[in-house]
């Protein structure tokens, strides 16, 4: 083994033990879906209920609480002060002895409440002058908040404050707490999901041969019933159960959410069926037998059959919706362009985007040589070409003369128009946002207008980010799935390593000692989400560094602020290996494919999602050489960086990596769906409930078949206007 036995590195590992994997402090799948970006100025409340997609009365009947607040007991003042500090809230009463406005350290209304068992110092940085009076002495409060040992005895910052006469009742009921946002008050949401509840009747939208068939395990309740639980819980119920989301009721809505989910999944699959696709069928003559023939290597068994599923759907008459999904460096490109040769047989154009520039512009690179030899004209499109040159590809493109066409989003922009497309192929499809995925579809919907106007293209998505099968059945459920499970023979497994910081110097040895042996290197730039500038600056200086220390070297510099031109000539020289080290941001996170390269060194990996970090790992291990990976890291680590640290060193394995991220992050955020926002299922949780989604695909195929009717009234009441957000 090649440079094993002198190196430290590979004997000593810096990981920090590892703890036991449980900690879930990350665990944002169940979040509330209540804090929207930066909202825009709304100008009413109306306006500010619609920025919560509370539009409509069964909207707000649909807008369930968060948690509660248990409001029905109090506490004397004594107690209350013995559990100060840890966090609790507490209720308590009692009577104003005093109320000043200070001035020092600034403005504040000081006011002190006192019981028989003791005194609470409350405080108020903002106050109206009205409270002021509101809390004069002799008032009788109410007040709830936590509790904090301050400075002056034990005090309540900003608590809910309410006079009250002695004696005044408790609420009996636990108290509910909507997602809100800014402008939006508790008092004002409750009133309003109140208002809405007792004019919206909100009848049985599942057929009793349904609830009773295959729903009769789940014994549901009838939804009315749950919504006037959750809204407004008796004072018996669980609160353990109401605020985990396990109860019952809990259960019934969650139900009925995915089962929305499904019919409308199932309804645009169906209506992706009816649809015309123009029929492809394999030419034993064609291009592509030419090009499997020209091929330096032969398929794997994996993508053989995958090339054979694809094969099969673009030779019917209606349009494939395909995934293609297989690991980093599974050899995905080669199968698109297969898939790209039938169209073009068939006297079609293909389209190929993705989502980089430098990605598109490699497979522009590589399909060019493998096609142009063979007659195929081949265009690139993207954003940073000049405005004359773009004029140009966008005339060949329309003109029908290129017949294969790859690019970045630049094609989905409306200036381009194709003449005959047949086939878009979407490569690392999660990358793109929703609104994207949803432009190119109508792209290729329209885009057939000139040559056959009934007619919609193929498409064909591909992505190394595996779907977990719960993810699978659900946002996924109107795609075919392929898999590529099997890598290319030859390679070896990366080993990877985690390193403190601190022993750069060991790992800059390293890239020396790679390079020695004829072999190149990635050294990734730290991730910097809160300024591209300094990610920027990182960048150059690591670059700097890196030069002076390995002056024998050539290192180059990729980053996204780059002019294109030059992006693509240090990728050109990277890849010729005219270049040993390519110093990066995150730009090279996807698909680049350098087979040569066998090191990777990816500073502070903390800071790094496991996609991610398994994307850049993917660069090497592509050729035949042993390849390493060396997350360095800053200490201390979080727990969830630890885990997911740990997990790349544990696994290299894509699937096991999505499951274990899915885990950590929750399905939400996984998706990358955060722009589908609304799209997202708000009270079903993947993680917990994906028992519940095969009772909802045998319930939608039942409705969809036999109620008609009611899978209307229950897509209304769930989806409103929203549907089309799931077909992306
Ligand atoms: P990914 O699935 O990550 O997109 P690529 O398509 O970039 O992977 O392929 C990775 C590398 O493997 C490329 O260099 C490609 O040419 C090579 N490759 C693909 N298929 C085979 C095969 N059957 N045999 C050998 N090498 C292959
Ligand atoms: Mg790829």
């Amino acid at each position: 083994m090649p440079g094993t036995a002198t190196d430290s590195l590979d004997r000593r590992d810096d990981s920090e033990p590892s703890e036991p994997s449980g900690s879930n402090d990350t665990s944002l799948g169940r979040a509330p879906k209540g804090k929207p970006a930066a909202p825009a100025k709304p100008s009413s409340a109306v306006a500010r209920l619609a920025k919560l997609g509370l539009r409509r009365p069964v909207d707000l009947v649909l807008h369930l609480p968060m948690r509660y607040e248990d409001e029905t007991a109090l506490e004397t003042i004594g107690e209350a002060i013995r559990r100060a500090g840890m966090g609790l809230a507490a209720q308590v009463e009692g009577e104003v002895i005093s109320n000043e406005v200070t001035f020092r350290p600034r403005r504040q209304l000081v006011v002190k409440i006192a019981d028989d068992t003791g005194e609470l110092t409350l405080r108020f940085l903002n106050f109206y002058g009205s409270q002021t009076k509101q809390m004069a002495e002799g008032v009788r409060l109410r007040v709830r908040g936590e509790v904090r040992g301050g400075f002056f005895g034990a005090e309540m910052v900003h608590p809910q404050v309410r006079p009250v006469v002695p004696g005044e009742a408790l609420p009996d009921r636990l108290t509910p707490v909507y997602p809100a946002t800014a402008g939006i008050s508790q008092a004002y949401l409750r009133k309003a999901i109140g208002g809405a509840m007792s004019r919206t009747p909100m009848p049985e939208t599942l057929p009793q041969a349904v609830l009773q068939g295959p729903l009769a395990q789940l014994k549901l309740a009838p939804l009315a019933d749950c919504l006037r639980l959750l809204h407004n819980p008796p004072p018996q119920e669980s609160e353990a159960a109401l605020a985990d989301r396990s109860h019952p009721a809990w259960q019934r809505i969650k139900f009925d959410e995915l089962l929305a989910q499904q019919i409308s999944l199932r309804r645009s699959q169906a209506a992706r069926r009816e649809k015309n696709a123009p029929s492809m069928p394999r030419r034993a003559d064609g291009l592509l037998t030419r090009f499997l023939a020209a091929l330096p290597f032969r398929l794997t068994g994996a993508q053989q059959r995958v090339v054979e599923e694809i094969a099969a759907d673009m030779t019917r008459p209606h349009p494939m919706h395909r995934l293609l999904q297989g690991d980093v460096g599974s050899g995905k490109t080669i199968v698109a362009a297969l898939a790209a040769c039938q169209a073009i047989d068939a006297g079609y154009q293909a389209a190929l985007m993705a989502p980089t520039e430098i990605l598109a512009e490699q497979h522009f690179r590589k399909l060019s040589a493998w096609l142009e030899p063979l007659g195929v004209p081949v265009v690139w499109l993207a954003g940073s070409l000049k405005a004359k040159e773009k004029r140009e590809a966008a005339a060949r493109v329309e003109s029908g003369e290129a017949q294969l066409v790859i690019g970045t989003h630049a094609l989905i922009q409306d200036t381009v128009r194709f003449a005959r497309l047949g086939l878009s192929v979407v490569d690392e499809q999660h990358r793109f946002g929703v609104a994207q995925r949803l432009a190119l579809r109508g792209k290729a919907g329209e885009a057939e207008t000139k040559a056959a106007p009934d007619k919609v293209p193929h498409q064909l998505m591909m992505s190394a980010t595996p779907i977990p099968r719960t993810l699978a059945m659900t946002y996924y459920a109107d795609l075919d799935v392929s898999v590529i499970d099997e890598l290319p023979p030859g390679r070896t497994p990366i080993v990877t390593r985690l390193v403190n910081d601190a022993r750069r110097d060991e790992v800059i040895e390293r890239v020396h000692h790679a390079a020695a042996e004829g072999r190149q290197a990635y050294w990734v730039c730290p991730l910097i989400e809160e300024s591209e500038a300094l990610q920027l600056q990182t960048a150059v200086e690591t670059y700097e560094t890196l030069v002076a220390a390995l002056p024998d070297l050539r290192v180059g510099l990729v980053h996204g602020r780059l002019p294109p031109a030059e992006k693509a000539a240090v990728m050109g020289d990277f890849s010729a290996n005219r270049l040993q080290v390519l110093v990066a941001t995150t730009v090279i996170e996807v698909g680049v494919d350098v087979p040569n390269a066998s090191l990777m060194v990816i500073e502070h990996a903390e800071r790094f999602g496991l996609a991610q970090l398994h994307q850049l790992r993917g660069r090497v291990g592509r050729g035949s050489a042993e390849s390493v990976c060396l997350l360095m890291y800053q200490a201390p680590l979080s727990p969830t960086a630890r885990e997911r640290l740990a997990t790349m060193r544990e696994t290299t394995d894509g699937f096991e990596i999505a499951r274990r991220d899915l885990q950590i992050r929750g399905p939400g955020e996984f998706l990358g769906a955060r722009q589908s926002g609304e799209a997202m299922l708000r009270f079903a949780d993947l993680n917990t409930d994906a028992w519940l989604v095969d009772y909802a695909q045998e319930a939608a195929e039942l409705m969809l078949a036999r109620f008609p009717e009611a899978v209307e009234a229950h897509l209304l009441r769930w989806l409103g206007g929203r549907e089309h957000f799931l077909k992306a």
